[in-house]
C-alpha cells in the first residue's frame, strides 16, 4: 500500500475504503486506539504523576530554585491558555475569531499541553457537549449511576478512564472545519513533535542558564514532570470534580457546577455550569469576582487587534439562563 501524504496505513481498517475518510484524518492512527498507542498513554500519564507525588519531599530536601518554579509557572500557564483559549473556547466552540497567525499559535501552545493532538481533543469535546451527561457522553462521571460506589467508579472514568477507551470520537463527524485547514491538520498530526518540544524546552533553558547538568535535571523534573501531571489533572478535574460538584446558578441539560477554587490553575474553566449553559460565550466566569484569565487574556487578544468578533456575555441572555429568572418566566 502506497500512502499519500495526508494517508496512514490503516491495521484496523476501520476507516473504510473510501479515500475521502482516509485522507481527512488529522492524528496519526484511525478512529480505535492501537496498542502501541495506549502503552505510549500510560507511561505520559504515571510518569508526570509520579514526579507530582515525589515533588513535595523532593522540595523539601533539593529546595526549588526560582528558575524551576519560573519554568513550572510559565510553561504551565501557556500550555493551560493554549487549551482553555485556543483548544476551547476558540476551536471547539467558536466563542471568537482570530487571525491567521494567532490561530496557528493558539494551535501550538494547546499542543505543548501534551493533552493529545487538537483534532481529537476538539471532536471528543464537542460530542461531551452534544452528550453531557447523558448516554453518548465520552466522560460523565455519572456513567455508572446515581448511587456513592457508581459515583466513585463514574469519577474515576471521568477524570481518567475514558482516554483508555479503545472507541474514538469521530474526526470526521465532529471536527470537518478544522481537517480541513491543512496547517491545523499538521499542527494536530505533529503532535509528539510538540510533546517533545514541550518536554525538553525546560532542561534546555535550566541547563542553559545554570551551565550544569544538575540545573537541567531539576529544570527537567520540575518544568516538565510536575508541570505536565499538575495541568492534566486540573484539565481532568474539570470533566469529573465540576460535573459532580459545584454550584449550578444557570440552565443546563447536565450536572455541570461552577467550582471556585479550581477557577485560577484552570485559567477559568472551572465556572462550568455557566460555560455548560453558554458554551459559545468567551467568558466563562461572568459574575463579579469570578477569576477568569482566559477571559481576561481573549480581551488582551482583542485589543491587539488579533482576535475579534468575540462573543462577551451579555447581561440579557445571561440573565434569561439564570434558574431563577427562567423559573418566573414559566
Ligand atoms: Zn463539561
Ligand atoms: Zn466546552
Amino acid at each position: 500500500m502506497t500512502a499519500s501524504p495526508h494517508v496512514l496505513p490503516d491495521p484496523n481498517g476501520t476507516r473504510g475504503g473510501s479515500e475521502e475518510a482516509a485522507t481527512s484524518s488529522a492524528t496519526l492512527g484511525g478512529e480505535r486506539r492501537g496498542s502501541v498507542e495506549q502503552i505510549a498513554l500510560v507511561v505520559f500519564i504515571i510518569v508526570p504523576f509520579l514526579a507530582l507525588l515525589a515533588a513535595v519531599p523532593l522540595a523539601w530536601g533539593w529546595g526549588m530554585s526560582w528558575l524551576d518554579l519560573g519554568l513550572l509557572v510559565g510553561m504551565y500557564y501557556i500550555g493551560c491558555h493554549g487549551i482553555t483559549i485556543g483548544f476551547h473556547r476558540y476551536f471547539t466552540h467558536g466563542a471568537f475569531r482570530a487571525k491567521r497567525p494567532l490561530r496557528i499559535a493558539l494551535a501550538v501552545m494547546g499542543s505543548l499541553a501534551v493533552e493529545g493532538p487538537l483534532v481529537r481533543w476538539v471532536a471528543d469535546h464537542r460530542k461531551h457537549h452534544k452528550f453531557s451527561d447523558a448516554e453518548g457522553d465520552p466522560h460523565s462521571p455519572w456513567r455508572y449511576g446515581d448511587t456513592l460506589p457508581a459515583l466513585l467508579k463514574g469519577l474515576w472514568w471521568a477524570h481518567l478512564g475514558w482516554m483508555f477507551d479503545q472507541e474514538q470520537t469521530s474526526q470526521q463527524k465532529y471536527a470537518p472545519d478544522l481537517i480541513k485547514d491543512p496547517a491545523i491538520r499538521r499542527i494536530s498530526r505533529q503532535f509528539v513533535l510538540w510533546t517533545a518540544i514541550s518536554l525538553l524546552l525546560p532542561p534546555l533553558i535550566g541547563g542553559l542558564v545554570t551551565l550544569s547538568w544538575q540545573g537541567a535535571l531539576t529544570a527537567f523534573f520540575w518544568g516538565s514532570l510536575v508541570r505536565v501531571a499538575l495541568l492534566h489533572h486540573v484539565t481532568w478535574s474539570i470533566n469529573s470534580i465540576c460535573h459532580a460538584t459545584g454550584k449550578r446558578p444557570f440552565l443546563s441539560r447536565d450536572r455541570s457546577g461552577n467550582v471556585w477554587w479550581l477557577a485560577v490553575l484552570s485559567c477559568g474553566e472551572s465556572w462550568h455550569n455557566l460555560h455548560h449553559a453558554d458554551p459559545t460565550c468567551a467568558r466563562h466566569g461572568v459574575e463579579r469576582g469570578q477569576v477568569d484569565s482566559s477571559a481576561r487574556v481573549i480581551r488582551w487578544f482583542e485589543k491587539a487587534g488579533w482576535a475579534y468578533n468575540v462573543r462577551w456575555p451579555k447581561r440579557d441572555r445571561i440573565a434569561a439562563r439564570r434558574k431563577r429568572a427562567a423559573a418566573e418566566a414559566a
